[in-house]
C-alpha cells in the first residue's frame, strides 16, 4: 500500500439511568410524548440547579474500568458553551480536561486499541425539521451520556467495526446502556486521516471527522468512502480541509456538514454549580469489584469449563442473556446430556430463549435421544428385510444401478411408515450393501 490510513472514534452511549443526569425527570424518554419528561434543571432555566446522578456516575466509572482505565480520584465538569436551540442554557455540561476515566486499552484479535478516556456528559434535546419550521422535544434533553474516545490506532474499517462491537458487548454486559442504536442509545463518530508518507510516525494536519452514525454497517462504508475521497484529493497534491461531515444513506456518501471548531471556541470553564468530584479508592475498588463477568472472560471460562468450540462459545456469550441461558440449561440437564448438545441444540434450533423454558429444552433433547436410538434400531433392521426381500436391488447395485437405491429407501419408508431422516436411510442402505 502507498498510503496509511489514520482512524480514531468517538462514541456516545445513554446511560439507562431512572432518572435524568440532573434532575429528577424520567429518562425513559422513548417514543414517549414531546416535552413530557422536562423540568426547570433540563429545561435549563435561570437559576435552576443540576445535582449529578450517582448511578451514572457509578457507571461511567464501570465503563472506563472495563476498558481498563486509570480512575483519577480527582474529577470534575465543565461547560461546553456554545449556541444550539436543542440546548437552552447555551452550554452543555460535560468534562473537559479531568475526565472520569483515562488511558485504557480494548483488545481484539490479537490488536490493542488505546482509549484515551472515557466521560460524563449530558444529552442535548431533540430537533425535528419541517418544511418550514423546525419542532424542538426535550425529553432526551439532560439524559446521561458517556462519550468514549480512542487513540487514533485504527487504519481499516474492519477494525473498527470490531470495536464498535464488542463495545457495546461490553456496555450490554454491564447492564449500564441497551446501546439501541435505533433508539440513539449509541451513536458512532469515526474520524479519518489519510497519508501518502507511509513512515511518517507524525499525524496529518486535518482530519475529518463523519457525526452520529447509527448502525456499524454506515461507519463502515462512511469510512471507506473517505479513504477513497482523501486519497483523490491527497494526489491531486491538496490537503482534504479539516471538517465535520455527515453519512447520507440514499447517497451512500458522505456529505459536507461545517469546518471543524477548534476545541477553545468551546470556551470550557469549571462548571460552578456542581462541586469537584472526589471518589475514595475503597469506592472505585467496590465498583471494580461489582462488575459482572465480561464478553472476554466469560468466552473463555465457556471453551474451558464446558469444552465448547470457540465458534460455540463465541455464539452463545454474544449477549449475557443467551449466556445465562445456557448455564441455566447445563444445571438443569444434571449430566443426563453434554454441554456440547445443549450448545448444539439451541445454536442449531435457534431456540428462542424468551419462549422455551431452559427446562423445557433439556427435556426435548433427552426425548430426542431416546427416539433416535429406537429409531436407529428399527431403520436397521427395515434396511436389512428390505435388502433380503429383494435381492434384485444388491445384484443391480453392484452392476453400477444407483438409482435402485431410491428404491430401497421407498421401502424401507413404507415399512417404517413414519418421518425419517432421508439421508440416514440411504447411508444406512449404502452401509449394508457394501
Ligand atoms: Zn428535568
Amino acid at each position: 500500500m502507498n498510503h496509511r490510513v489514520i482512524i480514531g472514534l468517538e462514541v456516545h452511549v445513554e446511560l439507562k439511568t431512572k432518572s435524568k443526569m440532573f434532575c429528577k425527570c424520567s429518562a425513559d424518554y422513548f417514543g414517549q410524548k414531546p416535552n413530557t419528561h422536562t423540568c426547570p434543571v433540563c429545561l435549563g432555566l435561570p437559576g435552576a440547579l443540576p445535582v449529578p446522578n450517582q448511578q451514572a456516575l457509578e457507571w461511567c466509572v464501570q465503563i472506563g474500568q472495563a476498558l481498563n482505565c486509570n480512575i483519577p480520584l480527582f474529577s470534575k465538569f465543565d461547560r461546553k458553551n456554545y449556541f444550539y436551540p436543542d440546548l437552552a442554557k447555551g452550554y452543555q455540561i460535560s468534562q473537559y480536561d479531568e475526565p472520569f476515566c483515562l488511558g485504557g486499552h480494548i483488545d481484539i484479535n490479537g490488536k490493542k486499541f488505546g482509549i484515551t478516556r472515557v466521560h460524563m456528559e449530558e444529552d442535548t434535546g431533540k430537533l425535528t425539521h419541517e418544511s418550514d419550521s423546525s419542532l424542538i422535544d426535550f425529553n432526551r434533553s439532560g439524559v446521561p451520556l458517556v462519550e468514549i474516545v480512542t487513540e487514533p490506532d485504527f487504519d481499516n474499517a474492519k477494525d473498527v467495526k470490531a470495536y464498535l462491537q464488542k463495545l457495546q458487548q461490553i456496555v450490554r454486559y454491564l447492564g449500564v446502556s441497551d446501546a439501541d442504536m435505533e433508539k440513539g442509545q449509541m451513536r458512532l463518530e469515526p474520524n479519518i486521516s489519510v497519508s501518502l508518507d507511509v513512515n511518517s510516525k507524525t499525524l496529518p494536519k486535518y482530519k475529518v471527522e463523519v457525526k452520529n452514525i447509527n448502525s456499524f454497517g454506515f461507519v463502515e462504508k462512511a469510512i471507506n468512502f473517505e479513504i477513497e475521497r482523501q486519497l483523490e484529493i491527497l494526489q491531486k497534491g491538496e490537503r482534504p480541509a479539516q471538517e465535520t461531515r455527515g453519512w447520507n444513506e440514499t447517497k451512500n456518501a458522505t456529505v459536507s456538514q461545517r469546518l471543524k471548531e477548534e476545541a477553545n471556541d468551546y470556551r470550557y470553564f469549571p462548571e460552578p454549580d456542581i462541586p469537584p468530584i472526589r471518589w475514595t479508592q475503597t469506592q472505585i475498588d467496590s465498583l471494580k469489584a461489582s462488575i459482572p463477568e465480561l464478553p472476554d472472560e466469560k468466552l473463555a471460562r465457556f471453551q474451558k469449563e464446558y469444552s465448547l468450540s470457540e465458534y460455540n462459545a463465541e455464539i452463545l456469550t454474544r449477549e449475557v442473556a443467551f449466556a445465562n441461558y445456557f448455564e441455566e440449561a447445563v444445571k438443569v440437564a444434571q449430566e443426563k446430556t453434554t454441554p456440547q448438545q445443549i450448545a448444539n441444540q439451541i445454536i442449531n434450533k435457534k431456540i428462542n430463549i424468551d419462549e422455551i423454558l431452559p427446562a423445557e429444552l433439556i427435556e426435548e433433547i433427552l426425548k430426542s435421544n431416546q427416539t433416535n436410538d429406537l429409531d436407529i434400531n428399527e431403520l436397521k433392521l427395515a434396511v436389512k428385510k428390505v435388502l433380503k426381500d429383494h435381492p434384485q436391488i444388491a445384484q443391480d447395485f453392484v452392476k453400477g444401478k444407483t438409482s435402485v437405491i431410491q428404491f430401497a429407501i421407498g421401502q424401507v419408508m413404507y415399512i417404517l411408515k413414519k418421518k425419517v431422516d432421508v439421508n440416514l436411510v440411504r447411508n444406512m442402505i449404502l452401509e449394508e450393501l457394501k
